[in-house]
């Protein structure tokens, strides 16, 4: 996680330009945040815990001049988020400081071999173990210093080094944690997302596998983990640097939400022919032969990505009949997966940084599985590592919920699934229709936004309540989740995915009138098996809120409140269900007075594993 900004030019304002840099960052991490720049041969550092605002709120008008300065917006993984524990760290000289992001897996082992040389620290953070070793290390050779030092650290990294004696230079590296260098005119940024860097220059190099770049304002000398020269050619960013912006919405979130629309058209644009009734994925780069190999699907994400990987399962199973496995990134690393023949593997993440779902997809590829990556991000580790890559065209999520992303996600999905389908059971008037329904779901999210209204009534009717279960069945079943998991992250309250049908074997006991039911009704099969469900929950007295499709009339005799979408075919309805899910927990996080699109203790991308 955590955010890295880093500058070195011409400009005397380099601490005004790393903490502007570091609010576009603080997504991915705000326990507390710091900087350091050089100025006449010294590091002037401040440091605060909380946001990127705390920091900034603490800088006078007559900031230090200085050319050259690295910051850093901490998620904590190792040692509380207190403002000795915040970022830059130093060696005990203070003469070199860095900032990181990820973890020092062996920081134990190094702490202990530095300790008795006498070497004393001052954090709890398992990241000051890299300024102190490079210190240790250092005999005049920065570069030497760094290389040696990374040699010994294991885990995942990107690493900001600045260095009193080497006033003119930065050093990065960054092994499985995300760096990007920009490239301006006499001077350079980095940052842990090139988005930061936007306003100043769209010329980015990324590094990874263990490069160093020793950057100077007009140079950027590389090399590989072997300490070998290397040439890092240079990509122009197509991103819209307008759509970062909150525009006049109060939260990221909203404006996600009610980007939908707009982002879904995205994900489809080009990517189906209604003449043939089928999906052009030219992206995945198989060919017809290759694809109708494929005998094994297996699918993996964390959280969101990891919910729509689960309606993916669902959707080809049904559709294309191929047997599919998804699975949480973070335990199917472990699990020594057995790969047959003609696997393929498609890894979903928001950011492409995930980095559970990366090591989850290196092991695959090791063991001879094809990779799709489905993410969002241009240059990400996903999409540089997989074999292909579809990009959801979402725009930047800055909000830390995911919403746009996991309705896009649901999108390739549902396409991979009709090209599938369309090789295999799928006739060609099936999958006109199923090409229908899809273009239809703009204008029906569209309606649904328009009664946003009826979400925030009932929201409001139901934010004090603790206790939650989110209830579908089938299609249902890992929208519920979703739902569930949007309200625990956002306002912070308890709510229970289950399967409705799971109910009686255990959590039932759970229901009263104080517990509310957000039941997901509309999966065509299962719907009269959930009516039963509903009714035994509403003998013990629970609240229900039934999100289901025009004409359910059944339900209006068994729910307290019913939030109504439009109809759509069984694949597709988890998209349109999960609008007011999202909606519904916006709400209800307002109504709480919750930080919606900063919620505590998360990040935007979990890059560490
Ligand atoms: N492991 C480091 C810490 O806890 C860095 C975490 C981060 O990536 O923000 O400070």
């Amino acid at each position: 996680m955590c955010g890295i900004f880093g500058y070195i030019g011409r400009r005397p304002e380099a601490v005004k330009l790393v903490v502007d840099g570091l609010k576009l960052l603080d997504y991915r991490g705000y326990d507390s945040a710091g900087y350091v720049a050089l100025s006449e041969g010294k590091f002037i550092s401040v440091k605060k815990v909380g946001k990127v605002a705390e920091l900034e709120a603490s800088l006078s008008d007559l900031l230090t001049p200085s050319n050259i300065a690295i910051a850093h917006t901490r998620w904590a993984t190792h040692g509380k988020p207190t403002e000795i524990n915040a970022h830059p760290h130093f060696d005990d000289q203070s003469s070199l400081t860095v900032v990181h992001n990820g973890i020092i897996e062996n920081h134990d082992a190094i702490r202990e071999m530095l300790q008795k040389k006498g070497i004393i620290f001052s954090s709890e953070t398992d990241s000051e173990v890299i300024p102190q070793l490079i210190g240790y290390y250092y005999k005049g050779d920065l570069l030497k210093a760094v290389q040696k030092a990374v040699g010994k650290l294991k885990g995942a990294f990107a690493i900001v080094l600045m260095h009193k004696n080497h006033p003119d230079e930065l050093i990065c590296v960054a092994r499985e944690c995300p760096l990007a260098i920009g490239i301006g005119k006499e001077e350079m940024f980095i940052a842990s997302d090139a988005h930061a860097f936007l306003t100043h220059t769209k010329k980015v190099i990324y590094l990874h596998s263990s490069e160093i770049a020793v950057i100077k304002r007009e140079t950027i000398e590389a090399f590989d983990g072997n300490a070998v020269p290397i040439t890092k050619e240079s990509e122009d960013l197509d991103i819209d640097v307008e759509k970062i912006s909150k525009g006049h919405f109060p939260h990221y979130m909203l404006k996600e939400i009610y980007e939908q629309p707009q982002s879904v058209s995205n994900a489809l644009l080009s990517r189906y022919s209604d003449e043939y009734g089928t999906a052009i994925l030219d992206e995945l780069g198989m060919t017809d032969e290759e694809l109708y190999k494929i005998q094994r699907i297996i699918i993996l994400g964390c959280g969101t990505s990891f919910h729509a990987g689960l309606l993916g399962g669902y959707m080809l199973e049904e559709r294309a009949r191929i047997p599919v496995q998804v699975e949480i990134s973070s335990e199917f690393r472990y699990k020594n997966p057995i790969i047959q023949e003609n696997t393929l593997a498609i890894a979903i993440s928001q950011s492409g940084e995930t980095a559970d779902t990366i090591a989850a997809m290196r092991e695959l590829r090791e063991k001879g599985a094809k990779i799709i990556g489905i993410c969002n991000v241009q240059g990400s580790t996903l999409a540089r590592e997989a074999n292909a890559s579809l990009f959801l065209r979402a725009g930047p999520e800055i909000g830390v919920a995911s919403t746009k992303a996991f309705t896009s996600q649901l999108i390739l999905l549902a396409l991979i699934t009709l090209r599938f389908a369309r090789m295999r059971t799928m006739s060609q008037k099936e999958g006109k229709d199923f090409i229908n329904a899809l273009t239809c779901l703009p204008t029906q999210i569209r309606s649904i936004l328009d009664h946003a209204d009826l979400i925030e009534k009932i929201a409001n009717k139901y934010a004090s309540y603790e206790n939650f279960f989110f209830l579908g069945r089938r299609f249902m079943y890992p929208t519920a989740m979703e739902g569930a998991l949007k309200l625990k992250e956002i306002a912070y309250v308890n709510a229970n995915a289950y399967p409705a049908g799971e109910m009686k074997h255990g959590p039932i006991a759970l229901v009263d009138d104080k517990c509310i039911i957000v039941a997901f009704c509309s999966d065509s099969v299962t719907y009269p098996k959930i009516l039963n469900d509903l009714m035994e929950l509403k003998a013990r007295n629970g609240k229900i809120i039934a999100i289901a499709p025009e004409g359910s009339r059944e339900l209006f005799s068994i729910a307290d409140d019913i939030i109504i979408i439009p109809r759509t075919i069984d694949e597709l309805t988890p998209l349109l269900a999960a609008l007011p899910a999202q909606h519904f927990a916006y709400c209800v996080a307002k109504k709480r007075g919750t930080e919606i699109d900063k919620p505590r203790n998360l990040a935007k991308s979990v890059t560490v594993g």
